[in-house]
């Protein structure tokens, strides 16, 4: 089956990538491998009709596109887009705990974490480390621990009896990871560091590790589940799995026309960055692309921006926390996120051509709207749509736990979103209405 072949990328890339450092990293080389071009934002860039392209700030926001051989001001750039990081936590600066002989981790949170999974998990280490080596040059490198290396152990039942009951969490106290047990003296995080970069890069010539961004993750691999499969489970699939969808749609793509993928860092934490969706890589791009802000204003009239960002499913178990009219199911296709306060930045126009173009490429389609008296999240589409202009709707694969440290979606739905965004690429005329 298609999907089946299409879902063993999906769960390597999510294997693959437990940062959005690692995400990107691991765009590159899919990239690199079908023929896109790294562009280098220092040089000036000469774009051949027909080229294929990308570039990345940061190490964890990237933009791809292909420069397509039909006129741009006639058929505008077919783009989609999504994110690269997700809640975690990460490592403090100052991270050494030391506490009935455990050396402990102090850790942050980063974005909205669901953090009750977190416990009892086997976690490891991934992130980028900023050093200087022997010649005095400021460098940085990708680290992966691999190995579960810290946990955070719940407390037992007979010493908190109202557990099932009443536990909450502190975010300060009760979630410092266990790294190792270790005397008073053993080395610090940073030591740490160091021996674990002269161990795997010996060839980078270490001198001092200056600072890092390292994120706990879990082990456990992604996996099929379900008695027939019919699921997906894997930390990140919020939402990694829309950049994978987004990354094979592009590569995948022959025609002529002119096509985007934007995968943007900080979305999770409200997007308000250099490398964020409300930051200007995007238009950065597309105005070195198109040559000045007028083409880039013509251009952006007659184009379609899809924002993908997972939706959620309606859980046979809390079926009142959905509108009885707008509850998605998992299995059944990409769901079109609609808010009447903009929330999401799908509309009558942009909702109706993706409709339309699920309908001709019989990809089944729902459509989410939150409960009118619970508060709506957001995603990328609306702040794209307001920085660039673009006509946007929001889509997103339907899933469970989103947040949590395992996430679930229908094993069907990536590829419903491959074959919807990859009709998107090949749509032929202007996308969306005239
Ligand atoms: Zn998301």
């Amino acid at each position: 089956m298609k999907n089946e072949k299409f879902n063993d990328g999906l769960l390597a890339f999510l294997q693959s990538s437990p940062t959005p450092y690692h995400a990107v990293q691991s765009m590159e080389a899919a990239l690199l491998e079908a023929g896109f071009i790294k562009l280098n934002e220092k040089e000036n860039w000469y774009l051949e009709e027909g080229g294929r392209y990308f570039a990345v700030r940061n190490g964890s926001s990237i933009v791809a596109f292909i420069k397509g051989r039909e006129d741009v001001h006639e058929g505008g750039i077919r783009m989609v887009g999504a994110h690269t990081d997700s809640p975690c936590l990460k490592v403090k600066p100052n991270p050494d705990i030391r506490n009935k002989g455990f050396h402990q981790l102090g850790v942050e949170v980063y974005g909205g974490v669901l953090i009750n999974p977190w416990f009892d998990r086997d976690l490891s280490l991934a992130g980028r480390v900023a050093y200087e080596n022997t010649r005095g040059e400021l460098k940085q490198v990708l680290l992966d621990f691999v190995e579960p290396v810290a946990v955070i152990p719940s407390l037992a039942i007979h010493l908190d009896r109202e557990a099932n009951n009443s536990r909450s969490v502190n975010l300060q106290r009760d979630i410092v990871p266990i790294f190792r047990q270790a005397e008073q003296s053993s080395g610090t995080f940073n030591d740490v560091l160091v021996s674990e970069l002269r161990r795997k890069y010996p060839e980078i010539e270490l001198k001092t590790v200056l600072d890092y961004e390292m994120c706990l993750y879990d082990t456990q691999q992604p996996a099929r589940l379900g008695f027939k499969g019919e699921f997906i489970a894997s930390a990140r699939l919020d939402n990694l799995l829309s950049c994978y969808v987004g990354l094979q749609a592009l590569v995948d793509y022959e025609g002529a026309h002119s096509c985007l993928l934007v995968c943007n860092d900080h979305e999770e934490v409200g997007s308000c960055s250099a490398i964020g969706a409300q930051g200007p890589m995007l238009h950065d791009i597309l105005l070195r692309w198109l040559g000045d802000e007028q083409a880039l204003m013509r251009v952006a009239s007659s184009s379609l921006f899809i924002s993908a960002d997972n939706a959620h499913g309606v859980h046979p178990n809390y079926t009142d926390k959905h509108d009885s009219q707008h509850g998605p199911l998992l299995n059944s296709g990409p769901v079109i996120k609609l808010n009447a306060n903009q929330r999401y930045a799908s509309n009558a126009e942009t909702a109706g051509f993706f409709r339309l173009l699920c309908e001709r490429n019989k990809v089944p389609v729902q459509s989410f709207v939150m409960r009118s008296d619970m508060a709506c999240g957001s995603t990328i589409g609306p702040i794209t749509a307001s920085a660039i202009g673009v006509k946007t709707l929001d889509v997103g694969v339907p899933t469970f736990a989103m947040h949590s440290i395992r996430e679930m979606a229908g094993a069907d739905d990536p590829y419903y979103l491959y074959q919807a965004l990859n009709a998107f690429f090949a749509f032929e005329g202007c996308p969306g209405f005239q």
